[in-house]
């Protein structure tokens, strides 16, 4: 039977004779690979930064980026109250369902009468896709970059409540402040 041909990739290395010899790429690998192990021994000597292993979750990274979708956060109104509306469209929209939110009602707050009396996520299940803080109309829910304390020992310990998200810290955002007034309506009202 004649053997089926072998699939041939559009990107396909042609290998001169150098590569098929093996013994110098090999020699060259083990070049690169020491290269790289010196420099960051040096910088481990020298007190300095080089690639080396954070122990999460006994040790936490100091240099998370700017733009890195870490734990959530729920942003406050100047009262204190959860910048929140209860509109349930971040929990609609997140891919892996993990948001769930109970709301309250008070008819005498004509500005503000919808919010949330539970208000919780499964950091189990949650994919950190910040959908949840793109949906938001209210800039009432975000994620900060950093990710502190989330492994836990057991699943039912990973629901985050409101009371975490809400003083959770940092509370503060230098590239974009939190609310300090209003919902959205009530500065519309205010103009
Ligand atoms: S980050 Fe994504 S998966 Fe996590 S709660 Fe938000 S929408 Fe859901
Ligand atoms: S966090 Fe935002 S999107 Fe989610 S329920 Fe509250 S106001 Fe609506």
């Amino acid at each position: 039977m004649k053997p089926y041909p072998r699939k041939v990739y559009w990107n396909e290395p042609t290998m001169g004779w150098w590569e098929r010899a093996y013994l110098f790429e090999i020699l060259r690998g083990l070049g690169i690979t020491s290269a790289v192990f010196l420099r960051n021994m040096w910088k481990w000597v020298t007190f300095r930064k080089g690639a080396l292993t954070t122990y999460y979750p006994e040790e936490t990274r100091w240099d998370y980026a700017p733009a890195n979708r870490g734990k959530h956060v729920l942003t406050q109104r100047p009262d204190g109250r959860p910048q929140c509306v209860a509109c349930n469209m971040c929990a609609t929209v997140c891919p892996a369902k993990v948001i769930e939110i109970d709301a309250g009602f008070d008819p005498a707050d004509a500005a503000h009468p919808k919010f949330p009396i539970r208000f919780e996520i499964d950091y189990s299940r949650c994919v950190f896709c910040g959908l949840c803080v793109e949906a938001c109309p209210e800039d009432a829910i975000r994620m900060a970059k950093e990710v502190p304390g989330l492994p836990r020992y057991d699943r039912g310990q990973m629901w985050i409540g409101m009371e975490e998200l809400l003083t959770w810290n940092p509370q503060k955002d230098v590239a974009k402040p939190y609310p300090t007034g209003g919902t959205r309506a009530e500065k519309r009202g205010s103009h």
